[in-house]
């Protein structure tokens, strides 16, 4: 099994290759799938759902369909990617609306891999931005992805916890990029000492 989990790993490298992430290091799509593949693995998802978990994007981003997933790795991953993928003739607001409305609808499996997921992206709008997003962007995002995972289905607690201290310190990270709110700039605190944000 674990050697179907390698051909996984490999198809999706090869399907994702020369993409890039949209953050400002504009880093190796790769980047992106490895880590949710180990974040799947490390909160306990079985082997068909880290094939899931690499196999994520491929049918989105890549052209891949879903009967080459069906062939190569079986009916139960493809129908999680499947559950994974969003209709990109939608547009954008209705596929993250949609996101929303069909989280509580999500395989065991497929919750996993999303939660897992948008630990990644709320990481990474944290850590590496798109340069291209104003902070009000970047907290809607953050809002957006915890109002996804908050619809998928229970369980799954050790990965919600993290999730939630990632999206803490990217919240954090995102409003100490933006500067000093304009009521705590210098001078205009109480007192002579510094001014600590409450
Ligand atoms: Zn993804």
């Amino acid at each position: 099994m674990d050697d179907r989990i390698a051909q996984a790993e490999a198809f999706a490298r090869k399907a994702h290759a020369g993409q890039t992430r949209k953050g400002e290091g504009a880093e190796p799509y790769d980047i992106h799938i490895e880590e949710v593949a180990a974040l799947v693995a490390r909160f306990g998802g079985a082997d068909e759902v880290i094939m899931a978990a690499w196999l994520h994007d491929t049918i989105e981003d890549c052209a891949v369909d879903e009967a080459e997933i069906r062939d190569r790795f079986g009916a139960a991953v493809a129908a999680m990617v499947v559950e994974l993928t969003d209709d990109k003739g939608l547009p954008k607001a209705e596929r993250k609306r949609l996101q929303v409305v069909n989280a509580p609808g999500k395989s065991a499996g497929a919750a996993l891999v999303k939660l897992c997921d948008k630990m990644s992206n709320v990481r990474a709008v944290g850590a590496t931005p798109p340069v291209h997003w104003p902070v009000t962007r970047r907290i809607a995002y953050l809002d957006w992805a915890e109002t996804v995972v908050a619809a998928l289905p229970g369980g799954h607690e050790a990965a919600r916890a993290e999730f939630a201290a990632c999206l803490a310190a990217s919240r954090a990270a995102v409003l100490a990029a933006a500067g000093p709110a304009p009521g705590l700039a210098a001078g205009q605190g109480e007192g002579n000492g510094p001014v600590s944000p409450s």
